[in-house]
Order: C-alpha cells, then structure tokens, then sequence
C-alpha cells in the first residue's frame, strides 16, 4: 500500500468509525481523501458521544435545581400558576391563540370529555393559521397585538361565530404565548425578553394578556383572556387529557423548550399558596440551558451563529436544537466547505452565503433522499440553493453534514429529556408529549432520541414514551382556560 492509500484507508476507516458511533444508517462507501479528512474533522466536532451526554444531563440537573431555588438563573423554572392536570371530563368550547415562533394559529377547541363510557377524551378543533410577518415580529407592539385581533376577528367572522353582539356570551380564551415570561397568576405575566427573531417594541417588560385583551377592546370584540400559557404546558396538559401518564410536555419546533409537573415542595423560591394538589407545572425554558457555554460541545459555526444571531449569548442550547438554527449550521458548514475546496469544487452561490436561507425543512428532505445518486439532493442544492454543479460525493457529503447536525440536535434533547425524568423519578413510566415541526417531520429524529436515551438510562428508556402531540398548545390553552374558568 503506498503512503497515499494508507492515509486514505486510515481516514475512510475513521469516518466510518465516526458514522456508526452517530448510527448512521447507509453504509456511504470510501470517500475520496479530501473528503474523508472534512468528514472526520466535522464528526469529531458535531458527535455527542455517550459520555458527552453524561456530563449533559449532570449539568441540567444542577442547572433546575438553581432555577428552582431562586429567580433570574439560566434556567428559569417559571411556574405555570396550573396545578391541576385535566380530569378528562371538562367540557365546553374555548377560543385557543397560540403564537409559536413561526405560526399564529387562532383555535375554537370543544371539549367533549370522556363520556359514560370511559373513553378517551375528545376534542373537536378548528383551526387556522396566519404568518405573522417579518415587519410585525420587529415593529411596533401595538401593531403586533392589533393584528392578532384582526385574525381573531376574521376567524371568528368565517366560522359565523358571535363576538360582537352583547346579546351573546363574552368568549374565553386561553392565549399560548411561548416566549419565557414570569407569571404572577393563570391570567397574568410579564415578558421577560423576546427569542426566535421577534423584537416587537414595548412588549419586553409588559403583560401580554393586557397587550391582548387592549387590541380586543380596541376592536370592539367580547373575549376574554382567561389564560397565559406556554406551549409546552399546553402540550403536557393537552396529552395529560388523554394519558394521565404524561409528565412532560416539549416543543421541537422554531424553538425548543419543555415543561413537567414538578412538587410544590421541590420549588424552593415558591412563595405563594400551596395548593392542594401540591403540584405545580414548571416552565424550564431550557433553550437557555448552558448560556454559560460550560458543558455544549459548541463547534465554530455554533459561534458564527450565535454572533450573528438577533440574542447573542442567548438560548445557547436552542441554537444547536431547533427549527429555526438547524438550517443555519447546515448553510456555515457548507459554505465553509465550499470556501476551502472541499465541496462543490469550492464554488459557492448568492443562497449559500446568506443567512437564514436555507430552512431546517430542506435538511428533512435531504436526509430522505435515499437513491443512489441522491438525485433529491441535487434538486435542493442545484436548483434550490442554485449550486452550479454537484458532484455524487459533494451531494454525500452534504447528506452527511445533515445528519450529523440532526442526530447531534436529536441527542442533545434527549439529554434534556432524561434529566428531568430522572429528576421526577419517572424512569419507571413516563410519557413525554412532544409538539412542533422538528420533531414531527425530521426523518429519524424521534429513533436517535430513543438511541441517546438508551446511552443515557439504559434499559429504562423502554419506560420513556415518546410521543407526537399534534396541535397540543392550542388544545391545551383551551383545557387551561377551562380549567381556570371553572
Ligand atoms: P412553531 O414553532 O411556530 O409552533 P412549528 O412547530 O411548525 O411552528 O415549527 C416550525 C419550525 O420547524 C421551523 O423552524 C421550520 O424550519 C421547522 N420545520 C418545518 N418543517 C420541517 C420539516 N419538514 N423538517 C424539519 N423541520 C421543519
Ligand atoms: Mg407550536
């Protein structure tokens, strides 16, 4: 063997090494050296290997226990003001908004509970969307708020449903706002700062149901805002309607972020009545988790991204995450390899290098592209990202660049899962509800969280169910408004 094919051999060998730790499941052949050196410099950056994952889950355990101790810490631990799971039998119709990051949803959820006959609960929901555009999430407040109230309005008008007229009911709702904010009651909060690219003036600071129900007197319409609700509890409360086992509720969709039913006892900064359920659910907002950049394997793209980001120093566990940032890494990585040769003959275009151009979606579509010559990545790089040509093992390459991004998201919130199930001693049975985009349509996302698990807890990780809870923040702000109308 000359000198060129053992290093060839040696690297081939390593990057394969590398792909099966990350459970790679295509078996991608030799790569040509360049390659295999970019790929193994990229593996030993983006891996979370097992003991990686250890140090994690220590660390969020640490981080939880600070947040529920005192205020202002990187975790925030709000508590919900919901100290009550759904009993399954509640019953009646809310109006549900729910602003996520990308979507604004407008949601009329009835409730027809389990009936006599101890089935599942039901719920009927219509539903529609709205784009909340690029201009309202940076520009006034009021323009913000009033346009939520234009929605709602023309929701309502389309579903003949009366919210005008004095003769009828006012209408409750339950508003999902998913930004971190410091509850003081079901009804009442304050938002912290703004995340996910919305910088809306005169909302940082200030109560986002006084912001709403302002816009909803200013249109002259007769609903009120019965709840605050963050969508991961609305997701945990959503599922808990259906499977009292469900302990968990988490979001992978533009951002990320979870929330548990925690005992009132274990929230040490807690002052306010105890109630009788002696439980509360905890917003973590744990997209902020390790801000302090002690224990996330941050590569040098994480840090481009975070620089250039609108929250520098922020949600630093988010960044390397969710929906919103995934697609962001992906373009670094490839415009760096483009810019030193390694990839498309170091030919790059106007898409690759500006930001936020190519979505976490083309990722999914990437991963899925299971044909021989990865003729749906040459679709998305040639005609979407406007590559002039791709190369067979330019097009690999950029599929493994994918999954190593997804698998090291996929891991890291399995992490994040683990260690509040071991934190509420649940690894016996524990059902986590998981709401949002990512989690839902990136290929194998919910298999490499189940293989992180199992790295992390063992044989407990069969106990963990994960499952997808569809349209859970509208359902759930619903069940919380119903709830707290009660
Ligand atoms: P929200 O966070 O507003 O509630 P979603 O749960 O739909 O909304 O999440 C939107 C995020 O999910 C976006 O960042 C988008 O990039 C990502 N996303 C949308 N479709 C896909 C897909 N097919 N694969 C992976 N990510 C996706
Ligand atoms: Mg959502």
């Amino acid at each position: 063997m000359s000198a060129a094919e053992a290093f060839y051999a040696a690297h081939a060998a390593a990057a394969a090494d590398a792909r099966d730790d990350a459970h790679d499941d295509d078996d991608d052949g030799l790569w040509t050296p360049g390659a295999a050196r970019a790929l193994a410099r990229l593996e030993s950056a983006f891996r979370v290997p097992k003991q990686k994952l250890h140090e994690i889950v220590k660390h969020f355990a640490k981080e939880m226990d600070r947040g529920l101790a005192a205020p202002n810490q990187t975790l925030k631990m709000i508590p919900s003001f919901v100290v009550n799971l759904p009993k399954g039998s509640e019953t009646g119709t809310y109006l549900a908004l729910d602003l996520g990051g990308s979507n604004f949803r407008v949601c009329e959820v009835t409730l027809e509970g389990a009936g006599s006959s101890g089935a599942v609960s039901n719920v009927r929901m219509r539903q529609r969307k709205y784009v909340v555009s690029d201009d309202l999430k940076t520009g006034r407040g009021t323009d913000l708020f009033d346009f939520f109230a234009d929605c709602v309005r023309e929701f309502l008008v389309e579903n003949g449903i009366h919210a005008t007229d004095p003769a009828h009911n006012e209408l409750v709702l339950g508003f999902t706002f998913s930004f971190p904010c410091s509850q003081t009651a079901i009804n009442k909060g304050a938002l912290m700062h703004w995340t996910k690219g919305f910088t809306a003036s005169g909302v940082e600071g200030q109560d986002p149901v006084q912001l709403l129900q302002d816009a909803f007197h200013r249109k002259q319409l007769r609903v009120r805002v019965a709840s605050l609700v963050n969508d991961t509890v609305g997701t945990l409360v959503a599922h808990a309607y259906q499977d009292p086992s469900t302990h968990l509720g988490i979001i992978l969709g533009t951002g990320t972020n979870a929330a548990y039913v925690e005992r009132i006892d274990r929230i040490p900064k807690w002052d306010g009545p105890i109630p009788a359920s002696g439980k509360m659910i905890v917003n973590t907002e744990w997209g902020a988790f390790d801000q302090e950049g002690v224990v996330l394997p941050l590569t040098s793209y994480d840090s481009v991204l975070d620089r250039q980001s609108a929250h520098p120093h922020l949600q630093t566990y988010e960044k390397m995450v969710s929906g919103l940032y995934l697609g962001e890494v992906m373009r670094l990585v490839l415009a760096d390899l483009a810019s030193t040769g390694e990839l498309f003959r170091g030919v790059s275009s106007t898409v690759l290098t500006t930001p936020y151009s190519i979505d976490t979606a083309l990722m999914s579509r990437i991963e899925r592209d299971h044909s021989a010559e990865l003729a749906d990545v040459r679709v998305v790089l040639e005609d979407l990202i406007s590559i002039p040509k791709t190369s067979a093992e330019d097009r690999r390459i950029v599929k493994r660049v994918a999954e190593l991004i997804g698998t090291r998201s996929a891991r890291l919130a399995a992490a994040g899962v683990a260690a509040i199930v071991s934190k509420i001693n649940r690894l016996d049975d524990c059902t986590v509800a998981i709401d949002g985009s990512l989690f839902e349509h990136y290929p194998h996302y919910a298999n490499r969280m189940r293989d992180a698990l199992r790295e992390i807890v063992g044989i407990a990780a069969d106990n963990i169910l994960l499952v997808q809870a569809r349209d859970g923040s509208g359902q759930g702000a619903a069940l919380i408004a119903a709830l707290a109308d009660a």
